[in-house]
């Protein structure tokens, strides 16, 4: 019997792969509408003209107070700061008579302070410094004003700007830092980087005005828990306008 013939599989045509349909070119991805950022000097300027009476709200008639004033202010408010200065300063005037003062009085005098008796010690030993090495004035240099016990940079500031109208920098509190963030002008949370980003944007004859700005501001508008955003008048040139609540707000204290 011959072996049937394995019928060979007849090669199957080769059929043209079906054309791809073209599908249809995905629209391009929106783009997340970015508010541009506003000049800062502009958002500034507007600020300045809805805050015409900013100004510095430590009572003083001159240098030395303010000084002192400043000093006792950390960590405490202007209010209750004025509250105690009006005593200090009519028993001990000016840098002479304070740097001769017992510590013991002038806490007994300032004790309404937040850390009064610290505060004390520093006030005294910085009007000692005053008469030792600038005759009882108060310097108008940074360099010479931050080797002063209790007078670090921010204080400094204050002094040269407010009463020396030559301020070294922009003086960052808590108020400055949270609108400041809030507005986009920086993105830093360390009070010196925001300074240096501050001084960049703002000219430097508003570097004064500008803390005094954003302070009133924050005081008045931009509270940290409850911002005013519906009648604030830059809210067309705030990133944060609307959903500001937990921007430039310093993290929940944790309890051991
Ligand atoms: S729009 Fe709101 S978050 Fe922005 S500066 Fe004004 S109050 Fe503050």
């Amino acid at each position: 019997m011959s072996a049937a013939k394995k019928p060979t599989p007849k090669k199957a045509k080769k059929t043209a792969a079906p054309k791809k349909a073209a599908s249809p070119r995905k629209p391009a991805a929106k783009k997340r509408a970015k508010k541009p950022a506003a000049p800062v000097p502009d958002t500034l300027a507007r600020l300045k003209k809805a805050h015409p009476d900013a100004h510095c709200e430590l009572d003083h008639e001159d240098a030395f107070q303010l000084l002192v004033a400043t000093v006792l202010s950390a960590q405490s408010t202007d209010v209750g700061v004025n509250k105690a200065t009006p005593g200090l300063f009519e028993k001990w005037p000016n840098a002479a008579a304070l740097s001769q003062a017992d510590v013991a009085d002038v806490e007994r005098s300032i004790a309404t302070i937040g850390m009064f008796r610290q505060k004390s010690k520093r006030i005294v030993e910085l009007s000692k410094l005053l008469v030792e090495r600038h005759g009882g004035e108060v310097p108008d240099k940074l360099d010479d004003l931050v080797k002063l016990p209790g007078v670090g940079r921010k204080t400094a500031n204050v002094v040269l700007g407010v009463w020396w109208g030559r301020p070294e920098g922009v003086v960052v509190d808590t108020h400055v830092q949270r609108i400041a963030q809030r507005l986009g002008w920086t993105k830093n949370d360390e009070p010196e980087k925001i300074e240096v980003d501050l001084m960049k944007q703002v000219p430097r004859e508003d570097w004064d005005a500008t803390s005094h700005v954003l302070i009133f501001h924050g005081r008045r508008i931009c509270n940290a828990q409850r911002p005013g955003c519906t009648s604030c008048p830059v809210n067309d040139a705030c990133p944060s306008a609307f959903h500001a609540e937990n921007v430039g707000r310093k993290p929940p204290r944790v309890r051991d």
